[in-house]
């Protein structure tokens, strides 16, 4: 089976984001959140029976890093205990910088987190500030700690067209990303229209500019040896997501947590996106 797991908390909010969650990492509400998710994945497992074993496991946000080594820990534990792991199992987290410590990248890693999925977004402190998010010094070191740790499978999020980007910014964001560290993927986003801070004042991103720029961020990457394998991601040979390529190819996801989406035999619905909704 394919499974998602939404965790829906961060420690900010991003000037840009529309996703369901709450921008506060309060430990009450987390722990109640996850006592719900268990119950949610066990009344599932009971239910379904044989599902077959864990192909794919994705922790999306939201920052799952945010809510510590344990919970993620707890959570395959249940996946394995209940539906089997499948040995080659893909399991991914999506994760913040600020998060990355030494300490934090070894714990991950021996959960059994095969994948990590960095949000970088920009190297441009004063991008990075407008939109409420820490500065490159600290995506640097995270990165540095997932690759020390052992992580082999390191994909880094950028996204064009953020607030104050210089051009080319995110082409230089992507160089130094890829000469400092053995990336295997990477993802350029478009921001969307009408995603700006509320109180952006400024100019707005040149819609041809920045359409030029994700190209020759797609040059740079095939130069690198990298597949343009989905609209926004590219990969090593091997190392798409197989996770996110189920998705392209209409294969069933039984995703838990908060307003999180499944596609399961055939039938495509929704969980509740209140926190008062998905625990009723
Ligand atoms: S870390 Fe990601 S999910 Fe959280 S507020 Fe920022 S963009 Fe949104």
């Amino acid at each position: 089976m394919r499974a998602y797991v939404h965790v829906p908390f961060c420690r900010q909010k991003c000037g840009y984001c529309k996703f369901a969650l709450t921008p506060f990492v309060r430990e009450a509400q987390v722990s109640r959140y996850f006592a719900a998710l268990f119950a949610e994945v066990s009344a599932f497992a009971d239910a379904e029976g044989d599902v077959g074993k864990v192909e794919t496991l994705y922790f999306g946000g939201g920052t799952p890093s945010a809510v510590g080594v344990a919970r993620i820990g707890t959570v395959i534990r249940q996946f394995s205990d209940r539906f089997g792991m499948a040995e080659d199992a893909e399991i991914t987290v999506e994760a913040n910088p600020e998060d990355l410590t030494p300490e934090f990248c070894r714990a991950l890693l021996e959960t059994g987190v095969t994948r990590l999925s960095v949000g970088v977004q920009s190297l441009d402190d004063a991008v990075l500030a407008t939109v409420g998010r820490k500065d490159a010094k600290t995506t640097m070191a995270g990165l540095k700690s997932a690759f020390d740790a052992g992580f082999a499978n390191v994909n880094a999020d950028l996204i064009l067209g953020l607030p104050q980007e210089k051009p080319k910014g995110t082409l230089s964001a992507m160089e130094r990303l890829h000469a400092e560290f053995p990336l295997t993927h990477t993802s350029a986003y478009l921001l969307e229209e009408g995603s700006y801070p509320k109180n952006w004042s400024g100019t707005h991103a040149d819609t041809e500019s920045v359409r030029e720029e994700f190209l020759a961020c797609r040059d740079f990457l095939i130069r690198k040896g990298f597949v343009h394998y989905e609209v926004s991601n590219f990969a090593k040979p091997g190392h798409e997501s197989r996770h996110n390529r189920g998705y392209w190819e209409r294969r069933d996801v039984r995703a838990f947590g908060l307003s999180a989406a499944s596609l399961w035999k055939g039938e495509r619905f929704e969980n509740a996106a209140s926190f008062a909704g998905y625990y009723r």
